[in-house]
């Protein structure tokens, strides 16, 4: 299956999302031969004319250089793909679910899928972030829809990218973490994986899925911490952005996922804390650090708000107010769990008129778009409001104008969720700022 001498492996990757996508183009750039799969049609044409059907800074560029190169083909043909494939990395979404465990429904019918197709021994990966006892599930699915018993392992591999710079971190990982019992998948593995240049991790399926999930949800304690922290910080005058630093700086620590903001968003830690949660208590073993991560997390936009309120006079009823920013982070168009959309939630409760902005989120076909008005620019969004509020960390945001666009406002208010701009700088041109404890 596997050559020596670096020859091409043949790799099929279900599901042409984020994740999918990006494990694709890597696995080309190592000089493999990837099919990509989706059940959605519009994503493949997308795709195969070299158009991403996402955001995602540096991918398209690597797509149309592997669709030149003849490296990648996509496909919506299940089982043609599955049965001219050898290792099958599963890629497709894994959503929040009933009281927060994660939905399998799509890794599921891939797995019914494998099995029903399969023609040969194939090497089936888990990259969607699946509950620990997943791959045994993986492998009872493949038995259970072969028509004929065929060999095949189950591994589990997580991802671990970012939005917004997915094809970096995909490139030059942290780690790479194999989890299997099989010793003829692990070689595969390893030598699909020979010229990334990280320490790999080696365990079985169930410690590597546990990986996934202890790690994300360590990142998203650090978020709560910090933001808690700030509420703290907020009521003694203390600059929760020093401290961040002063304590990033410390080796143990670590400066990443250490800002204050408005919380935790996106597709990924959300479900994926309410998901280990799930497991501890499917499991009668409280989490209880991770449940405090949760509350917070879930009261911090409701903090920022309430500063809104109180600095505007208490009742929003009747204000303008342009919320800069929609998508959860910048460099992304994901608006999963975006606190950006729960401060509007929040703001269109309070009867406010709401006009938006980000530089590549489009509300056309949200239910948002019949009652935000968005503007292509910042300066029509900020036209006659009673404040701004800063809600994603856009480049394009920090480097605004603030001179130029304070006379379009009808009142001078900044309200910074993510604690990026210079407070005295935009204070000395008359605004009245408010961060999140940035003092
Ligand atoms: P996504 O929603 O962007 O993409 C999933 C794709 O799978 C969709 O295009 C969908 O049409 C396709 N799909 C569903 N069922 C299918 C089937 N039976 N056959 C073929 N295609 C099918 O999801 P994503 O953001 O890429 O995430 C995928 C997984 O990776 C999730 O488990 C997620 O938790 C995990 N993950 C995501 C990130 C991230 O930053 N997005 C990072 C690490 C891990």
């Amino acid at each position: 299956l596997v050559h020596q001498g670096g020859s091409v492996v043949k790799i099929l990757v279900i599901g042409t999302g984020y994740v999918g996508t990006t494990t694709s183009l890597i696995f080309c750039e190592k000089g493999h031969q990837v099919t990509g799969l989706d059940l959605d049609d519009r994503k493949i044409q997308a795709l195969t004319s070299g158009k991403l059907h996402f955001y995602e800074p540096g991918l398209e560029e690597l797509l149309t250089k592997h669709i030149t190169n003849k490296n990648i083909s996509f496909t919506t043909d299940t089982e043609t793909a599955i049965k001219e494939n050898d290792v099958i990395f599963i890629c497709v979404g894994t959503p929040m679910g009933k009281e927060g465990s994660a939905d399998l429904t799509f890794v599921k019918n891939v797995a019914e899928s494998i099995g029903r197709y399969m023609n040969r021994y194939k090497v089936v990966v888990t990259k969607s972030t699946v509950p620990v006892g997943t791959a045994e599930k993986v492998t009872n699915w493949i038995i259970k829809n072969q028509p004929t018993p065929i060999s095949f392992d189950v591994v589990s591999n997580p991802e671990f990218l970012r939005e917004g710079s997915a094809l970096y971190d995909a490139l030059y990982p942290d780690r790479i973490v194999i989890g299997t019992t099989s010793e003829k998948a692990r070689t595969i593995m390893e030598e699909l994986y020979k010229d990334f240049q990280c320490p790999v991790v080696q365990t079985n399926p169930k410690a590597s899925e546990m990986i996934k999930y202890a790690a994300n949800s360590f990142l998203a304690m650090k978020i709560s911490y910090i933001n808690e922290l700030a509420r703290l910080c907020d009521r003694l005058g203390i600059n929760v952005n020093d401290v961040s630093k002063g304590i990033g700086l410390d080796h143990r620590i670590g400066p990443l996922f250490l800002r204050a903001g408005m919380g935790y968003g996106g597709s990924c830690f959300p479900k994926d804390v309410n998901a280990l949660l799930q497991t501890a208590k499917e499991n009668g073993q409280l989490l209880s650090i991770l449940d405090s991560v949760v509350k917070v997390n879930a009261s911090q936009p409701l903090y920022f708000m309430e500063k809104i309120q109180q600095a505007l006079g208490g009742d929003l009823q009747g204000k303008t107010i342009a919320v800069l920013g929609l998508s959860f982070k910048a460099n992304t168009d994901d608006t999963r769990e975006s606190p950006s959309l729960i401060i509007i939630e929040n703001l269109l409760g309070d009867q406010v008129t709401v006009r938006a902005h980000d530089p590549v989120v489009h509300l056309d076909n949200s239910p948002l778009s019949e009652v935000v008005q968005q503007f292509e620019t910042v300066a029509e969004t900020v036209s006659g409001t009673d404040a701004v509020i800063l809600c994603t960390d856009w480049e394009d945001y920090k480097s605004l104008n603030w001179g130029e666009l304070k006379p379009l406002m009808k009142q001078p208010y900044i309200f910074d969720g993510r604690n990026m701009l210079d407070k005295r700088e935009v204070e000395s041109l008359g605004f009245h700022y408010i961060g999140i404890a940035n003092h």
